[in-house]
């Protein structure tokens, strides 16, 4: 057991090394490593295809360092956090290599940051002009220099200043101030990943790249040179890396994947259905009281139902319902008996991992290791 944290050493392992999954206390999270090691292969085979583009794997999606460790192992450069808690689990874990891919506001926050830059090599992003100078603080008090990337408005309407002027305005604060250095730009849209279709996905990544172009010119006319852009995640990240415009990608979800990813349509030179699914919530079944069902012992405590319910795997015809915090209903019970259990393939991966304390790593049925999700909890 990789008790990498004093924090995590106290809790309870739902199993212990070695056990067959029947020994698995319920509801647990769990990977099959085959398929994640085919996934991580996959990724290092399809990156190929893009010779000087690279690939940032996403941590936001396990929150594990071990798992980011077999990453970089089969080619990832570093990793992306979207939390601080996520990348002070990544630096204890021995990554060298991080992007923050969000902004970190307020000067305590950015003190944390600046502390990390002290052991690993530490990227953020920006788009508001003081934040830069409270970053620019932070680092210089601890006497570290941090990169920073200006994170664009690339159709998302989330995070990021307009493509254009308003990012040239944000590089040039940037590089006007100490122990700050500007790397590059942000350019990541996260609705456009789950477009069915992909023709339609393509479109999307075309709009994107439209936005990027406009903001390297307005730097460029003005001298600044950017030869780091990142971007695109599981959904798109082919059509990024072919732009001629992106240096980096950031999938995530494609090391598990999950019922919502599973439902993005391909075309022959699309990729989504390449990835197999990894991850599973295991669960028993509770009750078949009533007859015409089977209650099972995970719900929405279990995994997150945000981009809707779980699929039984190896039950095509069984639905699984909403029972609240920890039932789950599943009609018709297909023969289902109390004690069984019954893998769910969860809807969304990441805030489905980011409910358990552990990931069980399962080999031809059998125990292999148990990895602490050590970045764990909301955005702190
Ligand atoms: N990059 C950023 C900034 C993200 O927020 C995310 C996920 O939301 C990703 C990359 C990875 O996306 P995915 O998990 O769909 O591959
Ligand atoms: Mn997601």
């Amino acid at each position: 057991i990789y008790n990498t944290t004093r924090r995590m050493a106290f809790m309870k392992t739902p199993c212990n090394i070695g056990d067959p999954v029947s020994e698995v206390e319920t509801p647990s999270l769990l990977v099959c490593l085959k398929s994640l090691e085919y996934n991580l292969k996959k990724m290092t085979e399809t990156m190929k295809a893009f010779p000087g583009v690279n690939f940032r794997t996403h941590a936001k999606t396990h929150k594990c360092p071990m798992i980011s460790r077999l990453q970089i192992k089969s080619g990832a450069v570093g990793v992306c956090c979207q939390t601080l808690t996520e990348a002070e689990a990544m630096v204890e874990g021995g990554i060298e290599d991080i992007l923050l891919s969000n902004q970190v506001i307020g000067i305590k926050k950015l003190r944390r940051l600046a502390g990390l830059a002290r052991y690993a090599k530490i990227a953020a992003c920006v788009d508001s002009e003081g934040n830069i100078e409270d970053l620019s603080q932070a680092a210089r008090e601890l006497g570290v220099t941090v990169d920073v990337l200006v994170e664009v408005n690339v159709g998302g309407n989330r995070c990021g200043v307009e493509p254009g002027d308003s990012v040239l305005k944000l590089a040039e604060k940037i590089k006007s101030l100490p122990n700050i250095n500007f790397k590059g730009l942000q350019c990541y849209n996260g609705k456009i990943q789950h477009i069915r279709s992909a023709a339609d996905r393509k479109a999307a990544v075309g709009v994107v790249i439209e936005k990027t172009v406009k903001s390297i010119k307005a730097l460029k006319d003005r001298g600044i040179d950017c030869s780091y852009i990142t971007g695109g995640g599981t959904g798109t990240f082919q059509y990024e890396a072919s732009s001629g415009v992106f240096t980096e990608v950031q999938p995530g979800s494609y090391v598990f994947m999950d019922v919502d990813y599973g439902k993005n349509l391909d075309v022959k030179e699309q990729f989504v259905s390449d990835f197999q699914q990894s991850l599973y919530v295991l669960s028993t079944v509770q009750s078949v009281a009533a007859g015409d069902r089977a209650i099972l012992d995970a719900g929405l405590k279990a995994h997150s139902l945000d981009s809707g319910v779980p699929k039984l795997s190896g039950h095509p015809d069984l639905t699984y319902y909403n029972g609240g915090d920890e039932h789950g209903v599943v009609i018709p019970d297909g023969g289902l008996k109390v004690g069984d259990l019954v893998w769910l393939i969860p809807g969304h991966c990441d805030p489905t991992v980011n409910m358990h304390e552990w990931v069980v790593g399962l080999r031809d049925g059998k125990v292999e290791c148990i990895w602490p999700v050590s970045g764990r909890g909301p955005g702190k």
